[in-house]
């Protein structure tokens, strides 16, 4: 076989066989494919696509490029829930707690990855003493004990994916849905549970723009759940404005404890509730989704949910008084109103204005090496819909440094007022399964 010859299949939309795609990712995971070729396949995969079979068998194979997680030792349904992405998702840190309160078992690795704002370790990072990588032994048997456990992707885990992703992102072949979706099925799958969740967002601050493509992208995913014998869900919510109230990852978690509370903001606490309920029918815990967000909305009412968080900080060596008080954590030195600069109500709030501008407080990564300062941020005042007048604060930025004009500005540019009443939008339009 030669690779070259497979590349030429795909420009003439021919399928590849299981054994082709063995060949190309076998060959690419050890150096025998070069860059370039590889690049050339991907920018064919993103003009002619790959069948339904044809993804299965990629997945499949990018999967088994590295170590596969056995979870086998975890007694009972494990479950997993990824979210493509979003400027404010601080949903895992909710509802991993909600579902583990009701008996569900969370298994969750995840990556870093590289984003405007801080990912799910960064903000779990955030909490003082709290560890992301954690022994195998003892990551399982933390999900035995207590429900649940969140820690950082190892390396051996589809080394296929890093190699690929690293390439796609210098190739202009990220926003290729086949690509995408066995990028992310593969790193699911290789995770080992049994139930997957996924949530897939559109929006200007989401990887997909469009509705109509975060229902492909979830339709694609679902057929190779089925076809890998996963139980799997999607959720489509919308993210044309950040999620809750924060960007930053302490403000974050602040605002994750607050809905386990039970007096977080209205859309972190609905997509959770949404989220949850499935992974509780998944898990066979619940018959159904009513009575599920019956025993999810129990497990906040009872503060189990919240006691959920608190043990899985301990469990990972983090200091879990910070989740009985939040006001402990260390907080950013200067809080900055930004006002309005007219009168009316709000008709867009660009998530990914946002999360640049939370980015450059220093709140995210602009590459990998850069340290993130946890307590920097921005909290929204107003979202869609809301009134806001003139002068008013519409946000306040946390910061640890002066902030420039320049940078109130760019907030600022995330926001439409118009004169008009606005409806505030639905949050998940659809669940797919
Ligand atoms: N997230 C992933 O893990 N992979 C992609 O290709 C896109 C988003």
């Amino acid at each position: 076989m030669r690779m070259v010859d497979l590349i030429e299949l795909k420009k003439q939309h021919k399928e590849l066989s299981q054994e082709q795609l063995h060949f190309i990712i076998n060959g690419y995971v050890n150096g025998e494919i070069p860059d370039y070729q590889m690049s050339a396949l991907m920018m064919a995969i993103c003009f002619t696509g790959l069948s339904k079979k044809e993804i299965a068998a990629l997945t499949n194979e990018m999967m088994h490029s590295g170590e596969v997680i056995d979870l086998s030792n975890i007694e009972g349904i494990k479950v997993d829930k990824h979210s493509t992405g979003g400027v404010g998702d601080k949903v895992s840190l909710v509802l991993g707690p909600m579902v583990a309160a009701c008996g569900v078992k969370m298994a969750k690795l995840s990556g870093r990855g590289l984003g405007h704002t801080g990912g799910t370790l960064d903000k779990l990072e955030s909490i003082p003493g709290f560890k992301i990588q954690i022994q195998k032994d003892d990551f399982i048997k933390q999900v035995n004990d207590i429900g649940i456990a969140i820690i950082g992707q190892t390396e051996s885990l589809v080394p296929a994916d890093k190699k690929m992703y690293a390439l796609r992102d210098v190739t202009a072949t990220v926003s290729c849905i086949p690509l995408i979706a066995s990028s992310i099925m593969s790193k699911k799958l290789a995770s080992g549970s049994d139930a997957i969740l996924l949530d897939v967002k559109y929006g200007d601050g989401a990887f997909m723009k469009t509705k109509e493509e975060a229902i492909e992208l979830a339709r694609t995913m679902i057929d190779i759940g089925v076809e890998l014998g996963k139980s799997t869900r999607v959720t489509i919510s919308n993210m044309n404005q950040p999620l809750g109230n924060t960007i930053g990852n302490t403000l974050e978690v602040k605002e994750a404890i607050e809905t386990l509370q039970g007096k977080g903001p209205e859309d972190v606490f609905t997509l959770c509730l949404e989220a949850g309920s499935h992974l509780l029918v998944q898990a066979q815990q619940a018959e159904n989704i009513m009575q599920a967000k019956s025993m999810l909305q129990e497990a906040i009412n009872n503060g189990s949910a919240l006691e959920k968080l608190r043990q899985m900080v301990e469990a990972q060596h983090g200091d879990g008084k910070y989740i009985m008080n939040p006001d402990a954590f260390e907080k950013a030195t200067f809080v900055i109103p930004v006002e309005a600069t007219e009168t009316g109500y709000i008709q867009t709030v660009q998530a990914d204005t946002l999360g640049i501008v939370s980015m450059k407080l220093g709140g995210g990564r602009e590459t990998k090496d850069d340290v993130i300062d946890y307590s920097v941020g921005i909290v929204l005042t107003k979202k869609i819909g809301d009134f806001v007048a003139e002068g008013e604060p519409i946000a306040y930025v946390h910061a640890n440094s002066e902030v420039t004009q320049a940078l109130i500005d760019e907030l600022l540019s995330a926001y439409t007022i118009i004169d008009s009443k606005v409806e505030k939008p639905i949050l998940i339009d659809t669940v797919l399964m």
